[in-house]
């Protein structure tokens, strides 16, 4: 079974946390300039709320259930705060090449897999495929390395990743995607993986992806679910609620987002893995009490060898799962 530890090694994450305070600091001097912000997937300014971390206050949308950062960061703190991180630059240095082999294996080939599955069960052309935040470019690497798509273009702004990705032979655009412009050129298949729940205006993100798309082309989405297993059940404590996720959409809100930017859904999955097991770790540290939860008890604790997977594999295919997939088809 695929573990948390193998992508995120324990001793190099108690050296990110201290940078991952300092940068919250640098995020939390702009506080007096957050700005409030309707529901990010159905517009509605309907919300109560809900947890706060790191000093952010959470919201739930009353028409759609996202959860959202509100008030947020102004999009230019946000670039500052992503191209000054310190807990970035350590993430690159020494985690990611850390757990290069693992991630590799167990999370770039499943996506891509993935998403030669979606275009074939859908006939969808395979000429070009455009990842925004292509990052280390593995992904670009290893969908290159299946000769399905005759061009790939990598979309990273950040400088040093975007170099990576050039070393790597990946068509690169060193720009963010608001500054891309092709023209006549035919884009099928645009992906981007953990990238919306970042951004300040997820409608403006879905809106170029549209622009950018030749008809009937597909946009493939993954990001977090707020009402997969993990999310709903840890709340606050887990990982997936920070400073940086400003959205946590859920299955039917993210689609509502698809469907008023122009994609019909023509696929939704929970492909997530991990769910099982970053509650079973929140319990093992005291820091999730299952007192009064014999059930979560029995599946995460005194039964896990026995069930632990398979539990997690129901989660997966009910669409219960904290990692959504979702794919949406240019059809206006
Ligand atoms: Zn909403």
């Amino acid at each position: 079974m695929f573990k948390e530890t193998d992508i995120r090694p324990q001793e190099l994450m108690k050296g990110q946390a201290e940078r991952l305070a300092a940068d919250i600091n640098r995020l939390l001097k702009h506080k007096n300039n957050f700005v409030n912000v309707a529901c990010p997937a159905c517009g509605s300014n309907e919300s109560h709320k809900t947890y706060e971390k790191h000093e952010i206050q959470f919201v739930v949308c009353d028409r759609c259930e996202t959860v959202y950062a509100n008030p947020r960061p102004r999009p230019e703190h946000l670039e500052e705060y992503y191209t000054q991180s310190e807990n970035y630059a350590y993430w690159n240095k020494y985690i990611f090449p850390a757990s290069e082999v693992v991630r590799r294996e167990k999370i770039f080939k499943p996506r891509v897999q993935a998403v030669i599955e979606i275009c074939q069960k859908l006939n969808i052309p395979t000429n070009t495929l455009l990842e925004v935040g292509a990052g280390f470019g593995i992904f670009c690497e290893e969908v290159q390395k299946t000769e399905v798509f005759h061009r790939i273009i990598g979309v990273e702004p950040t400088p040093d990743l975007a170099q990576t990705c050039r070393d790597r032979g990946i068509e690169t655009i060193e720009n963010p995607i608001e500054k891309i412009d092709f023209g006549n050129e035919i884009i099928d298949v645009i992906v981007n993986f953990e990238v919306i729940e970042h951004l300040f205006s997820p409608k403006d993100f879905l809106a170029k992806c549209y622009e950018l798309l030749s008809d009937r082309g597909i946009l493939i989405i993954t990001c977090p679910n707020s009402k997969g297993f993990d999310i709903a059940t840890l709340g606050k404590q887990s990982s997936a609620v920070d400073n940086e996720h400003l959205n946590l959409f859920n299955i039917n809100s993210l689609t509502m987002l698809f469907e008023s930017c122009g994609f019909e859904v023509i696929d939704r999955q929970t492909p997530g893995k991990l769910d099982a097991e970053l509650v079973r770790k929140q319990i093992l540290l005291g820091e999730f009490d299952v007192a009064n939860q014999p059930f979560l008890k029995e599946v995460l604790i005194d039964k896990w060898d026995q069930i632990g997977e398979s539990f997690q594999n129901f989660l997966s295919k009910n669409l219960l799962s904290s990692n959504m997939l979702l794919v949406g088809q240019k059809v206006r």
